[in-house]
């Protein structure tokens, strides 16, 4: 009796191994599908949409949702998908735009900073002034905003998300480019892209340093 059995076991025991080994790969499989570098383009116009629900589930627990009268639908859109990627900082996040008037996504880089996220803005002099700028929102919640001289446009449009995040294309963050405008932007999380992104941000930033201003040194 006992001469049959015993052999049967290892077998059970062989199975119950490579049941246990199927099983840790498919976890493997599925934690290596979730941690899979973002890759995702945007393309604009996107029609307008309610944001309201997205925004304030990212302000936190104890923020009052209230649902948004409004008639906008609030369908995924081209819009959503770019908050929400920019709402998934939880570090830092780099700006460098030619133009910010959007007052969502406005919105969504004062709650990050309210979060704790280090965000530092560099922008164009020249449209930072112009009514409707987010430029003035951003500062006066605490934001530091670096400008150019006026000398070209510093007309980047780029963000960097954690580090690890590049955002990148035509797009001005404003409303007028997302609603109507033909616009291209891409997202990836690649290190090769992230890197010198994040090098010419740290290069911009130092050369727009207010005690590098020029007429501050001409004695004027
Ligand atoms: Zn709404």
């Amino acid at each position: 009796m006992w001469a049959v059995v015993a052999p049967r076991r290892p077998l059970l025991a062989a199975a119950m191994a490579a049941a246990a080994a199927g099983l840790a790969l498919a976890v493997a499989a599925r934690r290596w599908r979730r941690r899979r570098p973002v890759r995702e383009v945007l393309f604009f116009p996107s029609p307008p949409s309610c944001t309201e629900a997205l925004l304030a589930e990212a302000a936190g627990p104890g923020a009052p949702v209230q649902p948004c009268p409004c008639p906008l639908p609030r369908n995924d859109c081209s819009l959503s998908r770019l908050l929400r990627r920019l709402l998934s900082a939880r570090r830092s996040l780099e700006i460098c735009l030619f133009a910010f008037s959007c007052p969502q996504l406005g919105r969504a880089v004062r709650l990050l900073h309210r979060r704790g996220v280090r965000v530092r803005v560099v922008t164009d002099a020249q449209y930072m002034g112009l009514r409707g700028s987010q430029i003035g929102l951003l500062r006066h919640a605490g934001i530091q905003v670096r400008h150019d001289q006026g000398c070209g446009y510093m007309h980047h449009k780029f963000a960097i998300v954690d580090r690890r995040m590049l955002i990148t294309g035509s797009l001005n963050w404003t409303t007028q480019a997302i609603q109507t405008n033909r616009e291209n932007v891409l997202v990836v999380e690649d290190a090769e892209y992230v890197k010198p992104y994040l090098d010419e941000f740290e290069r911009i930033w130092e050369e727009y340093n207010p005690t590098k201003y020029r007429f501050l040194s001409q004695g004027q």
